[in-house]
Order: structure tokens, then sequence, then C-alpha cells
């Protein structure tokens, strides 16, 4: 099964539910990844508006 990334919070899922923002919208197209650890301190966290720690897709279209 190919993952998924959530088009409102782009974390990267498997499932169609997002568990973070409980968006039932994710996307199998989706491009780049970003392994956020410490969101506080990551400048990649700040400009996508990410808050917790997760992986995240660059762009999901
Ligand atoms: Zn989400």
């Amino acid at each position: 099964m190919s993952e998924k990334a959530c088009r409102n919070c782009r974390l990267i899922v498997n499932t169609n539910l997002c568990p973070e923002c409980k968006t039932a919208s994710s996307s199998e197209e989706w491009v780049g990844e970003a392994i956020i650890l410490d969101p506080k301190n990551s400048l990649i966290a700040k400009s996508m508006g990410i808050t917790k720690p997760g992986r995240y897709a660059l762009r999901v279209r």
C-alpha cells in the first residue's frame, strides 16, 4: 500500500483519515519528504506551519 499525504496538514499517512487533523482528505500525489523532529527549532517546520513532530510531504496535489 502506498503512502499518502494529508491535504490539510501534509502529514504522511497510510489511511484516508488523517490521525492528526481528522481530515479525510489524503492524496497519493505528493512529492518531497520532511522529517520534523523538533518543530520549535526547525525552519522548515516554521515555514510549513508545522507544530508537531512527524513525517510531512513538501507538496501535496
Ligand atoms: Zn492532516
